[in-house]
C-alpha cells in the first residue's frame, strides 16, 4: 500500500519502505515563491515540534523519538514556552496576503494553536491540578504495538523510555500544587492500566531475540517503572485522603473566566460560550415539541389502552421507555456492531452521499484497559504520518459490569440508538471523516484538528442518514433520533451549567434523566465526565449547528447547482479545520 504524497513535507521521513517520496521541485533561490517558503517553514516547525515533544509525534504517527520519555519539570516548561514564542514570532511575521487561502488558514491555525498552548501552560495550568495528565501508558502501548520498526528495535526503545519513568513520576509529584479530588481519583483508577501495559512489554520481550545485556537492561527498566508507579499510587492515595480531610482540593468547576477563554481557543466558533448555551436552550425546546408530537402519534401502538399522562416529559419518557426494551443481548453487542458497519458503508455509497475508501478497513475491538474510565465507545485512528495503520472502533465491553448496569446501557443503546451510535462513530461519522482528513493536502489541518469540526461532522452524519431515509423514516426512529440529538444539545447545556453556573449533581441528573430521557447509568457516566473534562462536551452541538448553517447557505447560494455529495466531499477535503475556516475556503 502506498501513502499518497500530497505535499513534499510529509514524505520520506523514517517511514521505511512504504512511502513513495515525491521529490520537491528544487526551487531556484531567486524564484522561491512565498508559497514554497511557507511550506518549508511549516516543515521546519513541525520537525522541531516532533523533536520537542516525542509523545505528540507518536500521536501523529512519528516514532523517531520513541526512546525518549520527556520529564515534565520546570526546565521542560521553559523549553516549551521558548518554542512557542519563537514560532509565534516567526509565523506572525509572515506576510499572509502573499499566500494562497489554503496556507493563510494553515498559518492562522498554527498561530491559534501556539496561543492556546501558551495559555494552557501559563493560565489553565492543568499540570498543577490534574494528576491524570501524567499517563505513560498510551505511548508505551503505541510503541509496543505499532510496526514502525522491527520488534527488537521497539523493545530497545521501550527499554530506554522505561529507564526514565522514576524521574518522570518524581517530576509529576513535584509539579502538582492543588489537585481536584476527581482527577486524583481518575489517576488512581488508571494506574492498573499502566501496570497492564508493563506486563505486556514483559511478555513480548520473552519471544524476541535480544542480547543478554539488552534483556537485563529491559528487566531493570520494568522493575524500576513498577516501583515508581507503586510510589506514585501511594502518593496519590495519601494526597486524596489529605484533600478529603482538609477540604482544600481545587474545585473541578472551571468558572466563567477560564471557561470562556478555553471555549474561544478550542471550539473556535466565533461566538461566546454563553451564546452557544442560549442557542442550545432554544434547540432543546424545538426538539421537545417534535418529540411530544411523535409520542402522541406512537402512543396507541406502543402503550395500548393506558391513559397518556398529562406531563410532557412523562408522556415522551413512557414511549421511549417501552421502545427501549427492544435491544440486543449483552453477548451480541459486538457482533451486531460488526454486522452493521458494511451495511452503513453500502448505504452511503449507493445513496450517493459520499465515496468510501475500500482500502481502509475498520477494526471493531474491546477498548484497551488503560483507556477506559471516561467514554463508552470511540474511534482510534492512525496519525497523519501513518495512514497505512489500522483504524479501531473501541467498544468498552460488558465484563465485570453488574447485570442491572448492563441492562441499563443496553436499553440506552437500544435497537434504534445502536444504529445511530454506529453512524456517529463509524460511517459516515468519525471513521469516514478521519480517512478523508488523512488524505487532506494540509498536514497542519490534520495534526491540529478542530474538535468541534470533528464532532460536528459526526452529529451532522446522523442527520444526513436520517434525511436519506436510513431506518425507514418511521416515527420510532424519529423519536429515538430526536432523543439522541437532545443528548447532544443537553451536553452543551450541562457543560456550561456545571462549569459556569454551578449546577449540582441532583439538578444535572434530573436534566439528563427526566428531561432528556437518559438511563441512570448513562446520566451518571455523563456527570462523571463533566467533572473530568470541560468545554469538550459543547463541541458536538457547536460544530453541528455551524455545519447545518453552512450547508443551507451553500444550497441557497447555488440553487439548482447544489449537489449534496459534492458538498460532503469538498467539506471533508480540507481536513479537520474549524467550520468557519472551511466555509471561507469553500466560498472562494
Ligand atoms: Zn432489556
Ligand atoms: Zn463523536
Amino acid at each position: 500500500m502506498k501513502l499518497r504524497c500530497l505535499i513534499g513535507l510529509v514524505c520520506g521521513f523514517g517511514l521505511g519502505g512504504v512511502v513513495q517520496a515525491a521529490p520537491l521541485q528544487p526551487p531556484t533561490l531567486a524564484a522561491e515563491s512565498a508559497e514554497t517558503r511557507f511550506e518549508r517553514d511549516v516543515h521546519q516547525f513541525l520537525e522541531s515540534l516532533w523533536r520537542l515533544d516525542p509523545d505528540a509525534a507518536i500521536w501523529a504517527g512519528r516514532y523517531e523519538g520513541a526512546a525518549r520519555l520527556v520529564i515534565p519539570d520546570a526546565v521542560r516548561q521553559a523549553e516549551q514556552l521558548a518554542f512557542i514564542d519563537r514560532w509565534h514570532q516567526h509565523f506572525s511575521a509572515v506576510d499572509a496576503a502573499a499566500l494562497p487561502t489554503r496556507q493563510q488558514t494553515d498559518r492562522a491555525m498554527i498561530l491559534a494553536r501556539l496561543e492556546s498552548d501558551r495559555w494552557q501552560l501559563t493560565e489553565l495550568r492543568e499540570h498543577q491540578w490534574n494528576p491524570s495528565d501524567y499517563n505513560i501508558a498510551w505511548a508505551l502501548d503505541y510503541i509496543l504495538n505499532t510496526a514502525y520498526a522491527p520488534q527488537p528495535q521497539r523493545l530497545l526503545d521501550l527499554s530506554a523510555r522505561l529507564a526514565a519513568v522514576p524521574a518522570y513520576y518524581r517530576a509529576a509529584q513535584a509539579a502538582l500544587k492543588q489537585p481536584t479530588r476527581e482527577h486524583t481519583q481518575l489517576a488512581l483508577l488508571q494506574a492498573p492500566g499502566v501496570l497492564a501495559v508493563l506486563g505486556e512489554i514483559e511478555k513480548a520481550a520473552r519471544d524476541v531475540e535480544l542480547k543478554p545485556k539488552e534483556k537485563r537492561h529491559l528487566a531493570q527498566g520494568l522493575a524500576a517503572a513498577r516501583q515508581a508507579l507503586a510510589a506514585w499510587q501511594a502518593y496519590l492515595k495519601k494526597l486524596d485522603g489529605e484533600l478529603a480531610r482538609s477540604g482544600k482540593a481545587r474545585s473541578f468547576r472551571l468558572g466563567g473566566e477560564l471557561y470562556e477563554a478555553k471555549f474561544k481557543q478550542q471550539i473556535r466558533a466565533g461566538i461566546p460560550a454563553r451564546a452557544l448555551y442560549e442557542r442550545a436552550l432554544a434547540a432543546r425546546e424545538e426538539l421537545l415539541t417534535r418529540m411530544e408530537a411523535l409520542s402522541i402519534e406512537l402512543w396507541p401502538q406502543v402503550m395500548g389502552a393506558a391513559a397518556p399522562p398529562a406531563d410532557r416529559y412523562a408522556r415522551i419518557g413512557a414511549v421511549i421507555g417501552k421502545l427501549s426494551e427492544q435491544h440486543v443481548a449483552p453477548g451480541d453487542f459486538y457482533a451486531e456492531i460488526r454486522r452493521q458497519i458494511p451495511l452503513l458503508n453500502d448505504w452511503v455509497v449507493s445513496k450517493g452521499l459520499l465515496d468510501m475508501d475500500p482500502d481502509k478497513p475498520l477494526i471493531v475491538r474491546e477498548t484497551p484497559i488503560y483507556q477506559r474510565g471516561v467514554a463508552g465507545a470511540g474511534i482510534e485512528a492512525p496519525g497523519p504520518y501513518r495512514p497505512q495503520d489500522r483504524t479501531y472502533y473501541n467498544v468498552t465491553p460488558f465484563d465485570n459490569i453488574p447485570p442491572q448496569q448492563a441492562e441499563s446501557t443496553l436499553r440506552e443503546y437500544n435497537h434504534w440508538i445502536l444504529q445511530i451510535l454506529n453512524i456517529h462513530e463509524a460511517i459516515p461519522g468519525h471513521y469516514t471523516q478521519l480517512v478523508y482528513a488523512n488524505k487532506s493536502p494540509s498536514i497542519v489541518k490534520t495534526v491540529f484538528g478542530n474538535g468541534a469540526m470533528i464532532e460536528g461532522w459526526a452529529v451532522y452524519g446522523e442527520r444526513m442518514m436520517m434525511e436519506s431515509g436510513w431506518g425507514g423514516g418511521t416515527p420510532e426512529m424519529g423519536l429515538m433520533y430526536s432523543k439522541w440529538l437532545l443528548r447532544t444539545v443537553s451536553n452543551t447545556i450541562l457543560d456550561y451549567s456545571v462549569h459556569v453556573l454551578g449546577m449540582g449533581e441532583a439538578e444535572a441528573l434530573d436534566l439528563l434523566m427526566r428531561q432528556a430521557f437518559q438511563t441512570e447509568r448513562e446520566a451518571r457516566e455523563k456527570w462523571r465526565r463533566v467533572q473530568l473534562t470541560s468545554v469538550q462536551l459543547t463541541s458536538y452541538f457547536s460544530g453541528y449547528s455551524e455545519i447545518m448553517a453552512l450547508r443551507e447557505a451553500r444550497r441557497a447560494a447555488l440553487g439548482e447547482k447544489f449537489d449534496l455529495k459534492q458538498f460532503h466531499e469538498e467539506f471533508l477535503s480540507y481536513g479537520s479545520a474549524p467550520v468557519a475556516t472551511i466555509a471561507a475556503l469553500m466560498g472562494r
